[in-house]
């Protein structure tokens, strides 16, 4: 696999992908969502498979695929309406190791890159805080440096991969008067004294995604543990949340036509009145509705995920991305889970999942509001 695979060989992926999807994570997948999470194990499965941080060079243990080949593996779980293994796997294998390829010491490189890809290392971020989610700068969790070391004191929420996180980035601030230009990143080892996971939080979706608090109590790093340069890390986040919201704006789309193709199934098997529902007019034009809306979508992140290739993909289209996609995506499963009648309110067809999980989508990476804020601040420039 390489930066510049055909098309024949990015489906050869995504065939291989769909099978270990098929095989190793569709089988157990409800059990998994009923304990509210997924067994580590997996990781080691998906590392084995070679499914994890494809994109990474190869001397970090990956293949060196492009964005859009990495993408295939989120793609497809989203698609088969698997979204809590598709966000913590997103998490993992497109943010955080991107972050420590992209901000990292040739030392962090080593020292984390291969273990993600195989799978012994698994990556979480840890920006919002109880008080702050949407605005950055008013992070209060605090790094002082002393002596050759830094000490970590505060705490974050909502963290994916909160449980089985081996390291996490965190966002702290390093100097209480800069603002944005006060907040550095530090790798924190979940070994590290003084470092606790609150419990798995309890969640309307997204199940088997752990979720989690974490509390830091005088957690001493050294100062090579800094990502990135001191006081740079809100740039940094700036930079890699292009990456984040653009898979979020694909893995909307995708998981949108899953459900659609799931729904069109249903409504040819389901009758009423004596034919199939989509016999019916009015289901035959919301289908047709519906269909139109995920395809405009569908161009669009293919021609955002061309220019972030080219890394011409400007803060305005991604903004765009990830705010029409994930509206788009409400929309449209909320009417698939209407054309399923009192069996789309039923946890077992795979429309009600698909309707909880896709509530988040407007929220994490950046809420629809702040994507419009992003937007107008392009448009009305
Ligand atoms: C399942 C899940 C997983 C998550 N995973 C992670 C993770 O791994 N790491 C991490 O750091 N965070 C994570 N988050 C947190 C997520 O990114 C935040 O919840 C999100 O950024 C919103 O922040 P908030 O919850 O503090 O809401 P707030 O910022 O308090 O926003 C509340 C409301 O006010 C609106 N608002 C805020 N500011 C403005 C504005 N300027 N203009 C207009 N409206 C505004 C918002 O749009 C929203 O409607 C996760 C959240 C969830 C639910």
């Amino acid at each position: 696999m390489t930066a510049t695979m055909s098309a024949s060989e990015i489906t050869l992926f995504r065939d291989n992908v769909k099978r270990f999807i098929t095989e190793n994570v569709s089988p157990d997948f409800m059990q998994w969502e009923k304990a509210e999470i997924f067994p580590r194990t997996l990781w080691n499965e998906m590392g084995e498979a070679g499914l994890l941080c494809v994109d990474l060079p190869e001397e970090f243990g990956g293949c060196g695929a492009s964005f859009r080949c990495a993408s295939v593996v989120a793609e497809e779980l989203s698609r088969a309406g698997l979204a809590g293994v598709a966000t913590s796997y997103a998490v993992h294998a497109y943010i955080v190791a991107n972050y420590v390829l992209n901000s990292g010491s040739d030392k962090q490189k080593q020292k984390y890159l291969a273990k993600m890809a195989s799978g012994e290392c698994i990556g979480a971020i840890a920006m919002t805080e109880p008080g702050t989610g949407s605005d950055l700068q008013g992070i209060i969790t605090t790094a002082k440096a002393v002596g050759d070391d830094y000490i970590i004191n505060g705490s974050k929420t909502f963290i994916t991969n909160g449980q089985h996180c081996d390291v996490v980035i965190v966002a702290a601030k390093t100097n209480e008067q800069g603002g944005a230009k006060g907040l550095s990143l530090f790798l924190v080892d979940c070994d590290t004294k003084g470092f606790q996971r609150g419990s798995n939080l309890d969640k309307i979706g997204l199940h088997c995604a752990d979720t989690s608090e974490m509390f830091f109590d005088n957690v001493r790093v050294p100062k090579s543990a800094m990502l990135g340069k001191l006081d740079k890390g809100f740039m940094v986040l700036m930079n890699e949340l292009q990456r984040e919201r653009l898979s979020l704006a694909i893995g909307s789309v995708c998981a949108t036509e899953g459900i659609l193709a799931e729904t069109i199934n249903y409504v040819k098997d389901r009758k009423a009145f004596g034919k199939p529902i989509a016999a019916l007019q009015n289901t035959r034009f919301k289908i047709a509705e519906m269909a139109t809306d995920v395809r405009i979508h569908r161009a669009f992140i293919d021609q955002c995920m061309d220019n972030y290739e080219k890394a011409t993909l400007s803060i305005e289209d991604v903004s765009m991305a990830k705010y029409a996609c994930s509206e788009m995506q409400g929309r449209v499963v909320d009417y698939c889970l209407q054309l399923h009648g009192g069996y789309g309110y039923m946890t077992e067809y795979p429309v009600a999942r698909a309707f909880v999980d896709a509530r988040v989508q407007r929220i994490y990476g950046g809420t629809s509001e702040i994507m419009l804020e992003l937007i107008s601040r392009s448009v009305l420039a």
